[in-house]
């Protein structure tokens, strides 16, 4: 059984797939990244992949404290 993604923006998900605390995210009930619901601010998108081959962005937050974790850890350019 895959681990569930612990940030949704990468990549693109299939929606079949998607555990349901991974809607909350899409949602942006909750954090992108941690699933926790503190502090929350829009963080960019997240993707899932469509059967007729298109991609459907979702607006999603993140959370103060994931986003001060991302932004001291990583430093690639997505
Ligand atoms: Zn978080």
């Amino acid at each position: 059984m895959p681990a569930p993604p612990t940030d949704l923006r990468t990549g693109t998900h299939d929606p079949l797939r998607l555990p349901h605390e991974s809607w909350r995210r899409l949602y942006g009930l909750a954090c992108v990244r941690c699933g926790g619901g503190q502090g929350l601010r829009p963080g960019g998108h997240a993707y899932t992949q469509h059967p007729d081959g298109g991609r459907l962005g979702w607006a999603v937050q993140i959370c103060t404290k994931c986003e001060h974790r991302v932004k001291a850890t990583d430093n690639k350019v997505s």
